[in-house]
């Protein structure tokens, strides 16, 4: 099978690898469409990568015995491969699984891991199956197009009366667009790529502030109920003035999600400003809770003409270079891998 890789700095292909092959309550799934997320940034730095990608749906090829998975079914792929039975696999909190199967050893080899490639391995358990008459593209919007903003409205039960701010509208940032204005909410977004922003406004926010602008706080606060500060914000964009931002433009006693991821990146928090006298409450989310992808999907299916726009572009496999090279200058959405697709 063809799979992608990066080699070095801003260099990346498609090369020949072993096809795995179903194994106990595994089953091989062949890959219609494995949307790009994270893995620029090594195309960017050069770590070289040979197992790349999280995010896929696809149909089930081969299985290795009886079990709640047939050839030929459509599924969408969930990430990681979670042990199952810790207290927060049952809970269906598995993104947060420490007991994760360790792939090589039970496989015998990495192959079949990574999702940018024309044939995944992956347990039953993590897979979902795709509504009848919904895309493998739309499908895939499961993962992180929709799922990490998701998770961050269901905690907070975001809902008509709510006034949501989010910072960083790449695709995470538009995917929580549509699914702040599917619940009725109203959305500010915070985004400086003129490009990103237009889309933003295309899929509903009411208003896109430029963070560079010196008075941005007040501007976000100029759109909310007596200037008091929206009710719940979401940084997507994981960089510290945004951190501060959401901090400063949330109302007493709201809600901050900080789902962009920061690294090792230091935030400042006031203790006493932020959290005690302002009340705010903050937390992480990195996903959404297994049991909500019936919820998730309904979202997708009824915002067909939005996931459109949330997708941006479509690449064939052997063409990664190009599409992270259009990934990384920022003037797109979503984009999409179609390892079955010819080249250009
Ligand atoms: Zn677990
Ligand atoms: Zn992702």
């Amino acid at each position: 099978m063809r799979k992608a890789v990066i080699t070095g700095r801003q260099q990346g292909g498609a090369i020949d690898v072993p096809t795995p092959t179903a194994k106990e309550d595994w089953v091989l799934v062949k890959v219609h469409t494995a949307p790009l997320c994270t893995e620029y940034k090594s195309f960017l730095s050069g770590e070289p990568s040979a197992f790349l990608g999280h995010e896929a749906a696809g149909e089930v090829v081969e299985v290795a015995q009886p079990g709640r998975w047939q050839v030929g079914d459509r599924v969408v792929v969930m990430p990681q491969n979670p042990c199952g039975i810790c207290p927060l696999c049952l809970a269906g909190d598995y993104i947060h699984c420490q007991d994760g199967v360790d792939f090589a050893a039970f496989h015998g080899s990495n192959e079949g891991r990574a999702t940018m490639a024309q044939y995944l391995l992956k347990q039953g358990r993590q897979l979902v199956p795709i509504p009848d008459g919904m895309s493998y593209d739309h499908a895939a919007m499961a993962c992180c197009g929709l799922g990490p903003t998701f998770g961050a409205l269901e905690r907070v039960s975001a809902g008509v009366l709510d006034t949501i701010l989010i910072t960083g509208l790449g695709p995470v940032g538009l995917g929580g667009v549509i699914n702040a204005t599917y619940r009725g909410a109203r959305v500010i977004g915070v985004e400086s790529n003129p490009w990103r922003a237009e889309r933003a406004r295309e899929l509903g926010a009411e208003a896109v502030i430029d963070p560079t602008a010196d008075n941005a706080l007040e501007q976000i606060l100029a759109h909310t109920h007596a200037g008091r500060g929206v009710d719940h914000a979401i940084d997507c964009s994981g960089v510290a003035p945004a951190h501060r931002l959401c901090i400063d433009a949330t109302r007493r006693k709201g809600t901050v999600s900080f789902v962009g991821e920061s690294g090792r990146n230091p935030t400042e928090l006031f203790v006493s400003g932020d959290m005690i006298r302002k009340g705010l409450t903050l937390h992480g989310s990195w996903h959404y809770n297994l049991a909500d992808t019936p919820h998730i999907l309904r979202v997708i299916a009824a915002n067909g003409d939005k996931i459109d726009r949330l997708i941006s572009h479509r690449f064939a496999l052997d063409d990664v270079q190009a599409a992270w090279e259009t990934q990384v200058n920022g003037q797109c959405a979503k984009m999409l891998l179609k390892p079955w697709e010819p080249n250009r």
